[in-house]
């Protein structure tokens, strides 16, 4: 029986992951997928998580429950949890560490699928790494909000004004998708807490968001990110454009023209990049980081190795390869299956071909922005409840939709929830570390 390894387990191994399951109740397949949580999370809703509309495990999908563990006839599918430290070609053996006990495993394979996606890139600029919050990961979303309520706290008893000015401006590095939909839910959050911070000037509270293109949302057409920018600023948002961050540290953000701008917290959305895993092992990526595959996913000079996702340059037919989207993992994830099964059978594989649907940006307090087929403009309102049906749709399982679609009823009828997780305070980029590298 063929075994199958596929490494990641985010949007791209899942999708690959259960497509195999479902056309292995024709044929025996073994399916190994392997990640290094126990769980897959459900980014676009990470800026949510991150501002307290969404409970944060809610967009998380426990894997042993996304596979069903059976592939018919004598086949199985089966969850290992793991961090995959090195792949040998020749043995085609996979060795992963576990993340609790540390202990090594190889596992083998006849066909090994990389869906190691991306990390958030610092690109080089000093500070970045130790003194901003990245969006990334549940984690991520966790100390972000950590970040922000201990900077209210702190700012409510502080007198020094240039000090609380400091506590209370917050800046978001970045205005692409991440960016302005954290900008846009950021400023709902913050609304809705400061009720509950008398001695803080309301006034005082402000959201800087910086690009260093001339436009938000840089990957549509202009008028999208016109929108955008006018429905942050409306609600009191300061856009710079056209500046780029030449370093950060424990006070703030300097700006490439010479500007300062003085801030406990600065959050990263400005760049990510493919998974560094696969330079590690030898296999050839391009100037990106990207693994480099022909149009079916196999991996340029490397047999019985596929790759898709954002980890992977899948080649768009015309030109240019797919871009790092979610839907475009969980198409790539359907095709790769059966190209899998053709090439098991030694059948013809297919190239990948897919146009995207267009793309939204939710903008908090009710509003967002969505392309239409066609290239249309869909805004406010309107938009807010497609964005709304459209992602409560893709989330994974009944039990987590049942969750999210239940938080976002209880957050219509009560203010963020603004408790601090005392247990958070430990990590490296906690308010009090921060403001302790400070001193
Ligand atoms: C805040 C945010 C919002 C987004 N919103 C949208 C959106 O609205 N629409 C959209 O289309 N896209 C969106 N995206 C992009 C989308 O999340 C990615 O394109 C998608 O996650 C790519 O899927 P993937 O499977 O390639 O990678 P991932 O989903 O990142 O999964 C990779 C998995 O591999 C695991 N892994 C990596 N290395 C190893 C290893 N060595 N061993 C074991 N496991 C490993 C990782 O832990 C992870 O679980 C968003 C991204 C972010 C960060």
């Amino acid at each position: 029986m063929p075994r199958i390894v596929i490494v990641g387990g985010g949007f791209a191994g899942v999708a690959t992951a259960q497509a195999l399951e479902r056309a292995g109740r024709r044929e025996p397949i073994a399916i190994t997928l392997v990640n290094r949580q126990n769980f897959m999370l459900f980014t676009p809703m990470l800026p949510e998580a991150a501002t307290g509309s969404i409970e944060a495990r809610h967009i998380l999908q426990p894997l042993r429950a996304a596979l069903s563990g059976d592939t018919g006839l004598s086949g199985a599918s089966s969850f290992e949890l793991g961090e995959a430290v090195g792949v040998d070609l020749e043995r085609r053996t996979v060795s992963t560490r576990h993340p609790l006990t540390h202990e090594l495993k190889l596992i083998e394979y006849d066909e090994l699928v990389l869906a190691l996606g991306a990390t958030d890139s610092a690109m080089g600029i000093p500070g970045v790494e130790k003194f901003t919050v990245p969006l990334k990961t549940i984690a991520d979303a966790e100390t972000l909000r950590d970040r922000v309520i201990g900077a209210l706290e702190v700012a409510a008893r502080t007198k020094d004004v240039l000090e609380r000015d400091r506590l209370l401006r917050f800046v978001i590095v970045g205005g692409n998708f991440t960016g302005v939909e954290l900008a846009g839910e950021l400023q709902a959050f913050l609304r809705s807490t400061m009720r509950y911070y008398p001695s803080i000037d309301r006034t005082k509270v402000e959201l800087v968001l910086l690009e260093s293109s001339d436009k938000l949302l840089g990957h549509l057409p202009a008028k999208f990110g016109k929108y955008a920018a006018s429905a942050l600023v409306k609600r009191g948002a300061r856009l710079l454009l056209g500046r780029a961050v030449s370093a950060v540290d424990p006070c703030g953000v300097e700006l490439k023209d010479g500007a300062r701008i003085e801030s406990a917290t600065v959050m990263w959305a400005a760049g990510e990049e493919p998974s560094s895993l696969a330079k590690q092992l030898g296999i050839k990526t391009n100037e990106h980081g990207a693994i480099e595959t022909a149009g079916d996913f196999a991996v340029v000079g490397m047999p019985h190795v596929w790759a898709l996702g954002d980890c992977a340059a899948v080649p768009r037919p015309g030109g240019g390869t797919y871009a790092p989207l979610a839907q475009n993992a969980i198409r790539e994830g359907k095709l790769l299956a059966s190209n899998i099964r053709a090439r098991l059978r030694g059948k013809p594989t297919k190239n990948f071909r897919y146009q995207e649907l267009g793309q939204m940006a939710s903008l908090g307090d009710r509003r967002a922005v969505v392309e239409l087929p066609g290239g249309g403009m869909l805004t406010g309102t309107l938009a807010w409840m497609v964005w709304r049906t459209y992602y409560l749709a893709q989330v994974p399982g009944w039990n987590q939709k049942t969750r999210v679609a239940l938080d976002w009823t209880l957050a219509m009828a009560f203010p963020a929830d603004m408790a601090r997780m005392p247990l958070l305070d430990r990590n490296a980029t906690s308010f009090e570390n921060m403001h302790a590298s400070r001193r």
